[in-house]
């Protein structure tokens, strides 16, 4: 069995450096987040905020980590995802997206934020479909408060190899579609895709920053 510290090495050594890789450590014990730190992980991904919250005390000696919220994000937990975590990925309506920059003003700060899409149709996931993405672009473009930084998706379940591809690279081009609109306040530089099962493929699409979770630390509890 190879350990966590392999684990990694060998999973980072298989990405071009360019892609940021993003440690999913949600269920996963900061013994184990501080092995990932000691093989060079500096990113974590939280789906829970009081989780994270617990996690970011114990870890406090480790300065230089930089959490990343990717679960659903509720309003009412907003303002605390925003004191814990400079990206949030699993930014998926504006409302949210309105009430986000609404509450970065006050706090003063700047969250880095990805806007979640569903490139097919998903009953089981959040996020906006490609042509309400389009029509709240004008819209997000004026909550000054954050940084857009690009897209997140994650596809629907029971695809193959080459429908993974097929919605990846849909993503990428979705991307490029709103860079040439030319929007002041709306970076699209940063994609966020691709998770233990299909990173490869994401990769080959253009995925700038990976969520990995059970390809390193593995299984997490049911
Ligand atoms: C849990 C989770 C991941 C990591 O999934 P793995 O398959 O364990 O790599 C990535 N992204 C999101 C949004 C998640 O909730």
């Amino acid at each position: 069995m190879p350990t966590l510290f392999d684990r990694i090495i060998a999973i980072r050594s298989q990405l071009p450096a360019s892609v940021r890789l993003v440690a999913v450590s949600k269920f996963v014990s900061t013994d184990a987040m501080r092995s990932a730190y000691e093989a060079g992980i500096r990113d974590f991904a939280e789906s829970r905020i009081q989780e994270a919250a617990n996690k970011q005390v114990e870890l406090q000696d480790l300065p230089d980590i930089t959490w990343h919220f990717i679960g659903h994000l509720q309003s009412n937990k907003a303002k605390k995802a925003l004191e814990l975590f400079p990206w949030i990925h699993s930014v998926d309506n504006l409302k949210l997206a309105q009430r986000l920059d609404q509450l970065a003003q006050s706090l003063e700060t700047r969250p880095n934020i990805c806007l979640q899409v569903k490139i097919e149709s998903d009953p089981n996931k959040s996020g906006w479909t490609v042509p309400e993405l389009l029509a709240d672009l004008a819209v997000l473009n004026q909550c000054k408060n954050l940084q857009i930084q690009g897209l997140m998706t994650i596809p629907p379940l029971g695809l193959n190899n080459l429908e993974l591809l097929n919605v990846f690279n849909r993503t990428r081009e979705l991307a490029e579609q709103i860079q040439e609109q030319n929007w002041s306040n709306i970076g699209m530089q940063q994609l966020s895709m691709g998770m233990s099962g299909d990173f490869q493929i994401a990769v080959q699409a253009g995925a700038t920053m990976v969520r990995l979770g059970t390809i390193l630390f593995g299984d997490r509890p049911a």
